[in-house]
């Protein structure tokens, strides 16, 4: 089958208010989301505007989210790539869809462009490079770059990329005109999980009303991954058992089964 080039949305509709928590983070792309609205505004002014951030943090915790949520917000099209579909690709095939990539989003800009897992291909060149393999993964990166640096702030795309990995990445992504800004995207605290539960309680069929304090409570290190998991198992196991609506008992289920399979993953890891 043919690899797939990159993904295009044009009518996301993800916005800020489905993203749970991440204040921070939020505040930081509220001024990407002004500038797509209204580049002219920035441009006329002379100003220059960012070219790229990269969102940084653990998996599961809507660095994805954030971006669609930013393509939602400010009504243009989302360009998505992950940097582990590079790494099959057969050579010269990555550059080129990296030069793809950035001329469609160049004729639909105002535009976003996200990829996804960068560390796959943005790991620093030079390195554990016994065999010579990596040569492919490098000449993407080296488009990338090239990429980056030849699209002026008058062109309207702007790149976010995601990693959990961000100490291995090259530094040349991080140079000044390319991805110079760090947006952190933590584990959500009590407060925060408290929050993304309602978020995902909201569409399920309710037996009562449910404590989300102390839903909360009981899944510290839970990303809003694992919480969007706990909401579905929580329905699958009240439908197993033949319930017409979910309640705190299911819930208890759900959890228990989560922190049952993070504990095998991490015995697999370690
Ligand atoms: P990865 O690093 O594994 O790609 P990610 O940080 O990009 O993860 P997402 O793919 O954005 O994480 O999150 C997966 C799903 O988890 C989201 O689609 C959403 O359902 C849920 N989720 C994660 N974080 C949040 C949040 N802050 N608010 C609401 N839902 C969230």
């Amino acid at each position: 089958s043919k690899a797939k080039l990159f993904d295009e949305k044009t009518d996301v509709k993800i916005t800020f208010k489905d993203v749970a928590g991440l204040e921070g983070a939020k505040e930081e792309v509220q001024e990407i989301v002004e500038f797509l609205r209204n580049p002219q505004k920035y441009t006329d002014l002379g100003g220059k505007i960012p070219k790229g951030a990269l969102l940084v943090g653990p998996p599961g915790t809507g660095k994805t989210l954030l971006a669609k949520a930013v393509a939602g917000e400010a009504q243009v099209p989302f360009f998505s790539i992950s940097g582990s579909d590079f790494v099959e690709m057969f050579v010269g095939v990555g550059a080129s869809r990296v030069r793809d990539l950035f001329k469609q989003a160049k004729e639909k800009s105002p535009a976003i462009i996200f990829i996804d897992e960068i560390d796959a291909v943005g790991r620093a060149r030079g390195k554990n490079n016994m065999s010579g393999s990596n040569d492919e993964r490098e000449n993407t990166l080296n488009q990338l770059l090239t990429e980056m640096d030849g699209f002026g702030s008058n062109q309207h795309v702007i790149v976010l990329a995601a990693t959990n990995r961000a100490d291995v990445l090259d530094k040349a992504l991080m140079r000044a005109g390319r991805f110079d800004r760090q947006i952190y995207v933590d584990l959500p605290d009590v407060r925060e999980r408290e929050q993304i539960f309602q978020v995902h309680l909201k569409p399920l069929k309710k037996a009562e009303e449910l404590d989300v304090e102390f839903l909360a409570k009981q899944t510290p290190g839970f990303s809003g991954a694992d919480i969007a998991n706990v909401c579905n198992e929580a329905a699958l196991i009240a439908a197993r058992k033949g319930k017409t609506a979910v309640d705190k008992q299911d819930f208890l289920d759900a959890v228990d089964r989560i922190v049952g399979g993070l504990e095998k993953k991490n015995k697999i890891i370690t």
